[in-house]
């Protein structure tokens, strides 16, 4: 008999039967809520019966349109719904499959249009699991053991993580910027320089968001010597963080967006956006892929953009984040085991500590099993696994916020004493 290889590893022992706004229904017919989205990825809810019915109908009339060859309607309706909510500029677009994907888009682009080698990327960032985004990936060693030799050309320059530093904002932003003018001065020279490749929050890396002025830092410097900035959104973008992209809370402009997750409701599609200038200084016939622009995806998309809208979902994300800050918070301030909470909109992270401070995962992940074994379904992230992270889909009520929170409380309590 076949058997799973131990590659698909789950944290909980939860088999799916079918999936319904915030709560997955499991086959031994308990209700879970469904606090990880699949990791984001079901920004509208599962199931959500427009995006459902929209793909129903797409499947009907035209699974797959290769693009290389044909156009078809459901792509060209979704280019023009995404031109809308796009920061000004960004008005051509490329379509692919996963994240991973979209980030190999964009660092292809930016080698192309700029003619340089290295790309930086910052310390506790994720950008995926192929090799190319693997190598650029810093949020864990686990990412890339055992596959080297990486993709040369990537340099690791420090985020401005005031926790992990035992410092405050404005003095882990001075140093992150000092030291990435020393990167330049010592191992990679502006000039030689592609692309700045960032999260707007570290996902992956423990849910630490950036800062307008680390951001105004990396936008000059990208003006000054011709560096692209590529703005990685595939977990922070589509309303997720209570503004409709990650960085639109630090007032900067990107000049490529990396989209995917959020993006379809759970269907497989991602993307770059870039301008109609930038993206011209592409090699053509040099990106693309059998699958990218599906045609089902991309009704799924379009549905999934107006369902954001009409039911005010960004605005939903902020104001039940701000909920799932406090009480999460609350939680923490009577639990030493929690050193930090910390999050944007829907996108939440309490940092399991021990008493000296270290990453204390073995902690985080009893935690998560208690939740599980209570009926709220978490995912933990950080170098060291020590962060449970809590990221519902942006239908979630108040009513399920409150449920989610009592239950939290009591498997801390239940794995902590507190
Ligand atoms: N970038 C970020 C910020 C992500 O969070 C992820 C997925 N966790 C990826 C890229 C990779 O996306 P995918 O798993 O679809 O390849």
């Amino acid at each position: 008999m076949a058997q799973l290889s131990p590659l698909l590893k789950q944290a909980t022992p939860v088999v799916v039967d079918h999936g319904e706004g915030v709560y997955l229904y499991d086959t031994e017919g308990n209700r879970n809520l469904d606090f990880t989205a699949g990791i984001g990825v079901t920004s509208t809810g599962h199931c959500h019966p427009r995006v459902v019915a929209a793909a129903q109908e797409q499947v009907g009339k035209l699974i797959h349109g290769q693009y290389t060859t044909v156009m078809h309607k459901p792509l060209l309706e979704l280019t023009e719904r995404l031109g809308e909510v796009l920061p000004s500029g960004l008005d051509s677009l490329f379509f692919a499959n996963s994240g991973s994907e979209a980030v190999e888009a964009s660092l292809r682009l930016a080698r192309q249009a700029t003619g340089r080698p290295n790309v930086i990327v910052f310390h506790g960032g994720f950008h995926g699991r192929t090799v190319a985004t693997a190598s650029m990936t810093t949020s864990g060693t686990r990412f890339s053991a055992g596959i080297s030799p990486l993709m040369a050309g990537v340099h690791v320059a420090p985020f401005p993580n005031a926790f992990r530093y035992g410092w405050d904002v404005k003095t882990a932003t001075d140093f992150a910027l000092q030291e990435l003018d020393y990167l330049f001065a010592t191992v990679s020279a502006a000039n030689e320089t592609a692309a700045f490749v960032i999260e707007p929050v570290l996902g992956e890396g423990g849910y630490v968001p950036g800062n307008t002025e680390f951001f105004a830092g990396l936008r000059q410097r990208a003006d000054e010597h011709g560096i692209l900035l590529i703005i990685d959104e595939v977990q922070t973008g589509f309303g997720r963080t209570g503004k409709f992209w990650g960085h639109d809370h630090f007032d900067v402009r990107p000049d490529v967006v990396v989209i995917a997750k959020g993006l379809a409701s759970g269907f497989p599609l991602s993307g770059i956006a870039a301008s109609k200038e930038l993206m011209s200084k592409a090699w053509p016939g040099s990106q693309g892929g059998t699958y990218g622009g599906n045609a089902v995806s991309c009704a799924a998309a379009a549905a999934t953009l107006s369902v954001i809208q009409d039911e005010g979902l960004v605005e939903n994300a902020a104001e039940r984040g701000r909920q799932l800050l406090d009480g999460a918070r609350l939680v923490a301030d009577k639990t030493p085991a929690i050193g930090d909470v910390r999050g944007l909109g829907l996108l939440v992270g309490s940092e399991f500590t021990t008493a000296e401070g270290k990453a204390d995962s073995a902690t985080a992940a009893a935690v998560q099993k208690a939740a599980a074994a209570r009926g709220l379904l978490l995912l933990t992230c950080g170098a060291h696994m020590n962060v449970v992270r809590m990221i519902p889909p942006l239908v979630v009520t108040a009513e399920q916020i409150d449920e989610a929170l009592a239950i939290w409380a009591d498997a801390v309590a239940s794995v902590t004493g507190n």
